[in-house]
């Protein structure tokens, strides 16, 4: 999709970290779990990139297309419907829009969602998500890691200049006590908690923490608005999925927007809308399903669980079609692709 939309020439050429195999290994029941995307064919299984260099690639990329205005800063107030099928949309700054669809891709707290009356069910994993960088005693070998923990998953991400980029999903009371450890008492404890899979954690850059809940829109769209991305659905970060399905989000949305535009449908109209939202909920819904299931599966002690998903995992270890499957959905490659995501 970024390469369609010309983003991705200019991410690669920056700071995208390509990832060859994904290892999952459960701490309680010592099994293990080997992706490899040569088993698929793929050259990569993946990217880790930084937010930040997406955001300022995409922005650019807006930036210099000659039929878009950017108001930046800009927020949305209220939002009013007329009756000649326009919205309009006063902005914190005294300025009035009027516009056929707004949609709202304003994140997890979204004003567009709150505008609409949207409901929003959330749900706290009781668990905040520790980031940061990190050097380690062995090599990554562009292999991402990700160590089931009762307390939650933590995932080692192979960066390009060698580091990893971690996310420690912990339960909300080890928040303050990890980010207050001295770098070396933190290493410490990394490297224990991660099975010293990448052998001693050396150093640490800044940590940040975040707290891990799930939502979902009660409904992606009202008349003339649609949500997309975080504004729709949060997932816990353990597959790393969240920002491909709000680019999928995106796609789709573009798709169901443009037929509509061609056939001198009314872009903003519910009948349309609503096909973006048969589109892509019950993707979501399912995504957010499985982490939920992981969660619960992996955030256990008992020993018959502990003993069944060594169980599991072995098995679907021994079973290559099972896993090629979830490589491919993982990849962005299964499902009802919109255009812009086919390759
Ligand atoms: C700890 C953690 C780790 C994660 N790791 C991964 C990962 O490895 N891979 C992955 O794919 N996903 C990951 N995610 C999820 C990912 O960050 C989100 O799914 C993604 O950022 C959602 O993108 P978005 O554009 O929908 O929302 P956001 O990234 O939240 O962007 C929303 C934007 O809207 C702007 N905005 C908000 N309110 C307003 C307003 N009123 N007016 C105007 N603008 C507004 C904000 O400034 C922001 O720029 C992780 C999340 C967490 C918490």
């Amino acid at each position: 999709m970024l390469r369609a939309v010309g983003c991705w020439e200019a991410m690669s050429s920056r700071r995208v970290s390509p990832f060859d195999a994904i290892e999952v290994r459960d701490s309680e029941s010592g099994a293990q779990l080997h992706f490899d995307g040569a088993a698929i064919g793929a050259a990569h299984l993946g990217h880790i990139v930084e937010n930040s260099l997406t955001q300022t690639v995409l922005y650019d990329r807006v930036a210099a297309a000659g039929n878009i205005e950017l108001i930046v800063p800009g927020a949305v107030e209220r939002v009013r419907h007329r009756s000649d099928e326009r919205l309009a949309l006063m902005l914190e700054d005294g300025r009035t829009l009027l516009t056929r669809l707004l949609v709202g891709a304003d994140g997890a707290a979204s004003k567009v969602r709150v505008l609409a009356g949207i409901e929003c069910e959330q749900v706290s994993y009781g668990q905040v998500g520790i980031v940061g960088s990190i050097a380690t005693e062995r090599v990554h070998g562009e292999v991402a890691r990700q160590r089931f923990l009762p307390g939650g998953p933590l995932a080692f991400l192979p960066l390009a200049d060698g580091r990893c980029s971690i996310v420690w999903s912990v339960p909300e009371a080890e928040r303050d006590r990890l980010l207050a450890l001295t770098p070396d008492a933190f290493c410490a404890e990394l490297t224990e908690a991660s099975g010293e899979m990448l052998g001693a954690v050396q150093s640490v850059g800044e940590r940040a923490a975040f707290p891990l809940r799930k939502q979902h829109a009660k409904r992606y769209v009202d008349d003339r608005i649609a949500l997309i991305g975080d504004a729709a659905h949060v997932i816990h970060p353990l597959a790393g999925q969240g920002i491909n399905l709000g680019f999928l989000d995106a796609a789709s949305l573009a798709e169901v927007v443009s037929d509509a535009a061609k056939r001198g449908r009314d872009i903003g109209g519910l009948a349309v809308l609503r096909r973006y939202e048969r589109w892509r909920k019950g993707d979501n819904l399912l995504m957010q399903r499985a982490m939920d299931g992981f969660h619960l599966l992996f955030g256990t002690r008992n020993p018959l669980v502990v003993g069944m998903r060594g169980l599991g995992l072995e098995l679907t270890e021994r079973l290559p079609p099972a896993k090629s499957l979830y490589m491919r959905h993982a990849m962005g490659l299964g499902g009802d692709l919109p255009a812009l995501a086919k390759v």
